[in-house]
């Protein structure tokens, strides 16, 4: 049988890495970035398109799924991966950060967070023992603890708090995941490094989750409005804080200039919505920067949304006919623009592994910067 979960480093050029991580359900090529798949959908793409773009994983959100169709009814269906199409491995969050960002009337304590379904009003709880039963039921194979995302801008002693609960949640999501023993023989739990913008409180957080132990680490509280120096200066020592022999994941992020710099941080594996909704906006990523789509300045534009780009979309239609169907509203067009964007990532992802392999990342990311900047 595959291997539950084991990460095998290829290369390092500085700080980055690239490398496998082998698991059941396939193996996933870092640094990786997974598409978001919220509610059993990567939107306005099909699974087998997705994984056409380069994508060996997934990730799917365990606050939607609880809320609607349930968690207990994918278990009844098989679960997620063959409920959706999608065979490779998925990754699901914990709930912990959407459930404060989009569910109302929330009511935190030690226990966990009670809150009202931003569907319907209708009362759930998520503690780490129930985020753990619902990402078993789901099948997911890579389990994130339940953590406590404090927003923006916190002041120290609620950045100390928050991380601190967010430890003892980290233990209770562990002991949670291992009593699930079948499930946990074949998936991955992740611990989530909290302590907002705070060098030392990272580091007490990196500490209490190594001794927790766990297949990989998360870096989270970031993304969630500091800015891109900000949160390049908590990389510049977040990564070196956890164990260099397992992976790094960084939460929510980003565009295509924030992974760059991640990864010559030393971070290992991303997600985030904006390649899939951006695209349904009219937004598409180039190696020149992005571009909206529905600028009138596109309406007779006959080159490629890319001309370096050889995914179905630049290969086949126009500018001029993507400005056409975003502008007309047509659902073609977030389809092709969210193909388009997904590629783009993937190809940016080989091409770091690839310059990571050859000892060239310097001169990538500088390459990278010139064009994409300019
Ligand atoms: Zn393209």
């Amino acid at each position: 049988m595959a291997d539950r979960f084991a990460f095998q480093i290829g290369a390092t050029d500085g700080a980055a890495r690239t490398g496998v991580i082998a698991m059941q359900r396939g193996e996933i090529r870092t640094p990786a970035f997974m598409p978001v798949g919220t509610a059993a959908t990567v939107k306005a793409i099909r699974p087998a398109e997705v994984r056409a773009t380069g994508a060996d994983i997934i990730l799917g959100n365990t606050y939607h799924l609880m809320l609607r169709p349930t968690a207990e009814r994918m278990a009844r269906l098989g679960g997620l991966h063959k409920f959706m199409g999608w065979d490779r491995p998925i990754l699901t969050d914990s709930g912990g950060y959407q459930v404060m960002s989009l569910s109302a009337l929330t009511k935190q304590s030690e226990e966990g967070v009670a809150f009202r379904s931003h569907l319907d009003g209708s009362r759930h709880m998520l503690t780490p023992e129930r985020s753990m039963e619902i990402q078993r039921l789901l099948g997911s194979d890579i389990v994130m603890a339940f953590d406590e995302c404090p927003p923006n801008g916190v002041d120290a002693k609620r950045a100390e708090a928050s991380m601190e609960r967010s430890m003892r949640w980290a233990a209770r999501s562990r002991a949670g995941f291992d009593a699930g023993e079948e499930h946990a023989a074949r998936s991955a739990l992740f611990g989530i490094q909290q302590g907002s913008l705070d060098e030392t409180l990272r580091a007490r957080s990196a500490a209490a989750l190594t001794d927790i132990g766990f297949d990989g680490y998360a870096i989270g509280g970031l993304a969630v409005g500091e800015g891109q120096e900000a949160m390049f200066g908590v990389l510049d020592y977040a990564p070196g804080q956890l164990p260099a022999d397992k992976p790094r994941y960084l939460m929510g992020v980003g565009k295509p200039d924030d992974l760059v710099g991640a990864v010559a941080r030393g971070v290992d594996m991303f997600d985030c919505v904006l390649p899939t909704r951006s695209g349904r906006n009219g937004q598409a990523f180039t190696r020149d920067g992005p571009i909206n789509i529905r600028n009138a300045k596109f309406a007779e534009d006959q080159a490629p949304l890319d001309a370096d780009c050889s995914c179905p979309v630049c290969t086949t239609w126009s500018r001029a006919y993507l400005h056409h169907l975003v502008r007309s509203g047509e659902m073609l067009g977030a389809m092709l623009m969210t193909q388009h964007n997904l590629h783009h990532y993937q190809d940016l992802m080989q091409g770091m592994r690839d310059a990571i392999g050859a000892g060239t990342f310097a001169a990538f990311q500088r390459d990278f910067d010139a064009r994409y900047k300019r």
